[in-house]
């Protein structure tokens, strides 16, 4: 049985057509249970009824046939979330004739709910003229095949297939890579070449051949170089990084020995073009890292970008004269780059994460950004469309009374930025005089902007990782100097706190790969740079020859668990220090900090007051190892709260211990960068928040416009509700009744 249903599963996967693929499920089915009768039937939410989808064995030719869920058996099904089994199904009190089904012919009922989520998204039944009670063991396989349906199911509807009604499909989910509302006409150009559609060609001329090559290879260069100026003043080095990784790549002795030996074959440039990145992009991809996963896509991009060249149809000057959405296969850092701000509203890709370079650029842009949107391009082309980067969410030719509400949204969204831009240079102290020092997190990604430098008081985590993950080994000792130098010097009056190496987890090197069943569980941070002194010393000694003259280092160790490894890095790092020290008398012993993100240490706060300088909470990881969820797996996302009252007792308590032992803290996870975790914090005593750009002007608005005392008052109360959402809604209310809730979110929930 097995075997079939598997068989079953992958039949229906494979077909995009809902009715096709239903069509196939039913008579698989019937097959496999030797029956004569299977029906699937949708929920329709809006109009409370189910509606067949597909079926063998009843009367249904296309035609709309609905239950309301209050009726039959199989509204029953759905009702009670239950299988019912039932040898004669027209004892039942429930049953109820559909003479249009023609239902009548049968006796026995086995109808199973397809359940995604806790959500009940249709039912299968399974029907037969004898009256036959099926065994459990066909009961069970029903429910396993509904299971796997119900997956697909979901899956597809995500995407905006699969829609109840064939109602013309107006909205779309993708991934909120960019905040911020847009709405404008729908700009879908594929006009260029795309390198994935280049097919097989062979070259006459090998030397010509790689001639053209080389050409094109320089003239990319010199394209990326003049991108790179162009955001030179715009853009953080982290962003601008994506250029120099590229440019470094064309450089790449290797990649071009590949390109030439590709073409020495025989193959024409561009056809060698497209198997040697498809060969390095499926090695990347193959990679269990998630960021460096997405840099298979930067290895497409570059392709892309040289075909452009080959075929000499760079994009230059886009043909659309007023500002629009552009829908791009894949967003890139180039298209970015090559299309002039003002012209974009907002970007939706049809492929790309979170994560990518590109996602990332768009953020530090500005510009709304959606990516993995599973929407047809040709159909939305010139059409009035609206990107709601919060949540994800496309509309199409949106319903006026939508629009009027998004055309709110966006003014209000415009007037907050505005609001909050004034604001940015003044000091975050709270209406009753509470002075809270805003830090700004960066490293991995685009937050160092030399605006918002000025309005923050300092770096509260710098992530070191960037360097480690971009290269082919690990960074020299006078490369990482070299980097930390520029960071420290950017903030030469404030304090900077440098987080020692926190690899392993989701963050593996592609040159020291680490096969773990459980990485977040394993060697990660702390446990790895204390295994390998080598590597940790010379990070120490780069980070203390980059301080000199400074003074304003701070080190951080990541994934502290235990006492042992707080002495045995102080151990490391005070050797460091005198082995610097010896050589340039200017340096100064670095104040020394933990992460406070691994459960253990809330019991032994009290052991290490006197170990340390300071301690950081980081909310991500404490939250993911208290709740045991793992953050990065969206299957359990509801699960992971950020105001879990296990969370926010947690951080009473260590407040709490902190002030006990005197001890400075501050807040680095991503709660602090949100406006009712800020809030909620404030409300625990905290006074040091540390959090990404992005959240640096409205956190610091939210802060002056709000009181410490009637916080903590709340908070009081708060701690004592046993749901996270209660919790989150006091705090909401509280947003709510000082005019602030337009920060929690613009878009439409
Ligand atoms: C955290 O865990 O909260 C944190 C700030 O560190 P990271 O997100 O880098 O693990
Ligand atoms: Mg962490």
């Amino acid at each position: 049985m097995l075997i079939q249903l598997r068989d079953i599963v992958e039949q229906v996967s494979k077909v995009d057509d809902v009715r096709q693929a239903l069509d196939i499920l039913v008579k698989d089915t019937c097959k496999a249970m030797q029956t004569e009768c299977c029906t699937v039937y949708l929920s329709n939410n809006e109009k409370n009824r189910l509606e067949l989808m597909a079926t063998q064995g009843l009367k249904f030719s296309g035609q709309t046939i609905h239950i309301p869920f209050e009726e039959g058996l199989v509204g029953l099904v759905r009702r009670s979330a239950e299988p019912i089994n039932l040898a004669n199904a027209q004892h039942h009190p429930n049953f109820k004739y559909f003479p249009e089904l023609g239902e009548n012919i049968y006796q026995s009922f086995l109808g199973t709910p397809i359940i995604h989520r806790r959500q009940v998204l249709g039912v299968l039944v399974i029907q037969q003229r004898s009256s036959r009670l099926f065994s459990e063991v066909e009961e069970s396989f029903l429910v396993t095949l509904a299971a796997q349906l119900a997956v697909i199911i979901a899956h597809t509807q995500a995407q905006g297939q699969w829609q109840l009604n064939n109602t013309k499909v107006r909205s779309f989910k993708g991934i909120p890579a960019s905040t911020g509302i847009a709405i404008g006409t729908m700009w879908w150009d594929d006009t260029h070449p795309d390198l994935s559609q280049v097919s097989p060609a062979s070259c006459l001329n090998v030397d010509k051949e790689q001639e053209w090559l080389a050409l094109a290879i320089e003239s990319a260069i010199a394209d990326f170089r003049r991108m790179r100026k162009r955001f030179d003043t715009e853009l953080n080095k982290d962003t601008l990084a994506i250029f120099e990784l590229f440019i470094h790549l064309l450089h790449d002795p290797l990649l071009r020995a590949d390109l030439n030996a590709q073409i020495e074959k025989g193959d024409r440039a561009d056809w060698a073009l497209r198997q040697v990145v498809e060969i390095y992009s499926e090695r990347f991809a193959k990679m269990s890292d998630a960021y460096l996963r997405e840099r298979a896509n930067d290895i497409k991009e570059l392709g892309q970008r040289l075909l452009y060249f080959l075929h000499n149809s760079e994009v230059r000057d886009p043909s659309f004269k007023q500002p629009v959405i552009l829908v791009v296969r894949e967003l890139t850092a180039s298209i970015l780059a090559a299309i002039p701000k003002e012209k974009l509203l907002a970007v939706v890709s049809l492929e790309g994460a979170a994560n990518s370079h590109a996602a990332i650029l768009s953020r530090a842009l500005g510009v709304p950004a959606i990516m993995g949107a599973k929407i047809k391009p040709e159909a939305v082309m010139g059409k009035l469309g609206i990107v709601d980067g919060y949540s994800g969410d496309i509309f199409i030719e949106p319903a006026a009374q939508l629009l009027n509400e998004y055309r709110a949204l966006s003014n209000e969204e415009e007037e907050l930025s505005e609001l909050i831009a004034q604001e940015l240079a003044q000091p975050a102290f709270t209406q009753d005089g509470q002075r809270v020092e805003l830090m700004l997190n960066a490293g991995l990604s685009a937050d160092t902007n030399i605006a918002i430098n000025q309005g923050v008081d300092g770096v509260g985590l710098y992530r070191t990782e960037i360097s480690f993950l971009l290269q082919h080994r690990f960074p020299s000792e006078e490369e990482q100097t070299q980097q930390y130098r520029t960071i420290l010097s950017s903030y030469p009056d404030k304090r900077v706190v440098m987080r020692t190496l926190d690899i392993g987890g989701d963050k593996a090197l592609p040159y020291f790969p680490i096969e773990e069943d459980n990485p977040f569980l394993g060697w990660r941070g702390i446990r790895f740079t204390l295994d390998h002194p080598d590597i940790f010393l010379i990070q120490l000694r780069a980070m203390l020859k980059a301080s000199t003259g400074l003074g304003n280092l701070n080190i951080m160790l990541p994934m502290i668990s235990g006492c042992q490894e707080i002495d045995e890095a102080l151990l490391l790092i005070e050797r460091a220090y005198l082995e610097v020290s010896e050589v340039d008398k200017e340096i100064q012993r670095p104040q020394i900090g933990i992460m406070l993100e691994v459960p253990s240490m809330l019991y032994l706060l009290p052991l290490v007051a006197h170990k340390v300088d300071f301690v950081s909470v980081g909310t991500n990881d404490l939250t993911q190892y208290l709740l045991a969820v793992d953050r990065n797996n969206s299957r359990v996302s509801d699960v992971y709260e950020h105001v879990h009252p296990s969370v926010v007792m947690a951080l009473k308590h260590i407040y709490e211990t902190c002030e006990q032992y005197n001890l400075p803290v501050c807040i680095c996870g991503e709660l602090a960068g949100d406006p009712i975790g800020a809030l909620l914090l404030i409300g625990l005593g905290y006074r040091s928040l540390s959090m990404n750009t992005s959240n640096v002007a409205r956190v610091k608005y939210i802060l002056r416009k709000s009181d410490s005392q009637e916080l903590e008052q709340l908070v009081e109360q708060a701690i004592k509700q046993p749901y996270g959402s209660e919790i989150h809604c006091m705090m909401l209310n509280y947003l709510e009744q000082r005019g602030l809730a337009g920060f929690i979110r613009a878009g439409k929930k």
